[in-house]
């Protein structure tokens, strides 16, 4: 949909083959956009150029529809798990005093006013995060682009091209184009024609709990992260799994996000939805855009992997201006032509 919005600014024609029967990440997930990510607390890399992008993004697409914005700023009260963490973030930030995402540490939650948190080893606010709304976006996009969209299952094996065009069969009908962009998430991971790619999809699961005493100013993080939705409502987000590839919420899911939200929060809660998706993530956890290094008019854009709201726009734009033939230089890490070097 990013690339659909950015198409749009260009005078091209364009269709969304799009299935709904087809499982999708970014109808469940809880679209946070957190500068200091993971275990080892590293600021992600480019993340001032990207959120800068992305938040002009969205929001000129708010304006567009009249909308409120799909990005909500939000502090993260990032919580340590253990001694170690605590430890690797004095080391890192004590000394680099010019981070703009690292604000105060704290012992206790309650030292800044906050129940209902357990913080047994403290932790820090992490400034300049947000939350993305996927699933507004996603409804007003396709509203919007209704006219450019077909219900359909791609079939990648009646996939017929040659460098004038490509052809997809869809129902009784031939589409015939000029070039295809494959912006089908993990599912790629099954296109032949993307065999030499490392795909290396992470099932999540996720849910929705409502905590009546808990505060809605902060997302709580200790990497698994409770995230605020407004009516005591909450989305704590997600498990990892590798090898499970159906999009069912387990039991065995359910059981850790329990334990991962019962280790951050000590104020009374329950869960009123329970979710899983699979995240487009690649062996090297970069994103892949650009044409097939043996077809020039057959274009992948994906490998979100767990920052889809962050990466997104860039992407689309780069890989709208590769549709144009404005030959944009396309950094080799995120470049799809990474995988076929050595063949
Ligand atoms: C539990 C969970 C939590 C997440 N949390 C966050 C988060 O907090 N922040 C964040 O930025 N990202 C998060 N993500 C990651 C984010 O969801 C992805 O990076 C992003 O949504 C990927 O978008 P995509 O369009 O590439 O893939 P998808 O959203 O999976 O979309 C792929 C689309 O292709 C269609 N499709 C596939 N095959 C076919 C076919 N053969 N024919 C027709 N259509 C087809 C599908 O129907 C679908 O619409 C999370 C993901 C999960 C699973």
């Amino acid at each position: 949909m990013s690339l659909a919005y950015s198409l749009s600014t260009s005078d091209s024609s364009f269709l969304i083959i799009h299935s709904p029967n087809k499982p999708s990440a970014s109808s469940i997930a809880s679209g946070l956009i957190n500068p200091i990510a993971g275990k080892r607390l590293e600021t992600v890399a480019d993340f001032d150029e990207l959120y800068k992008i992305s938040s002009a993004f969205y929001s000129q697409i708010a304006q567009l529809h009249r909308k409120e914005n799909y990005y909500e700023c939000k502090e993260i009260l990032r919580i340590f798990r253990n001694e170690k963490e605590k430890e690797t973030f004095h080391k890192k930030y004590q000394q680099d005093h010019s981070s703009i995402y690292v604000g105060p540490s704290f012992e206790q939650a309650d030292s800044l006013d906050i129940n209902g948190v357990k913080t047994p080893f403290g932790g820090f606010i992490t400034k300049n995060a947000a939350v993305f709304s996927y699933q507004k976006f996603l409804q007003d996009a396709h509203d919007n682009f209704k006219a450019n969209m077909v219900e359909a299952l791609v079939d990648y094996s009646t996939i017929q091209h040659n460098p004038e065009s490509c052809t997809i069969h869809i129902h009784e009908y031939t589409i015939s184009c000029k070039h295809l962009v494959f912006c089908d998430g993990w599912h790629s991971s099954y296109n032949s024609l993307f065999s030499n790619i490392a795909f290396e999809p992470a099932k999540g699961e996720i849910c929705l709990i409502k905590a009546p005493d808990l505060q809605q100013d902060y997302v709580i993080s200790n990497s698994f992260a409770i995230i605020p939705k407004g009516n005591q409502l909450f989305s704590c987000s997600a498990t990892f799994a590798w090898n499970d590839y159906s999009d069912s919420p387990t039991e065995i899911g359910k059981t850790e996000l329990i334990s991962r939200i019962d280790e951050l929060l000590s104020c009374n809660w329950h869960m009123i939805d329970h979710k899983a998706g699979i995240r487009p993530t690649m062996f090297d956890r970069k994103a892949i855009i650009g044409f097939h290094p043996e077809f020039n008019n057959i274009a992948v854009f994906g490998g979100l992997g767990t920052k889809g709201a962050l990466w997104a726009p860039k992407l689309a734009d780069l890989t709208k201006s590769l549709l144009l033939g404005e030959k944009p230089y396309i950094p080799h890490d995120i470049s799809v032509s990474r995988w076929w070097l050595n063949t």
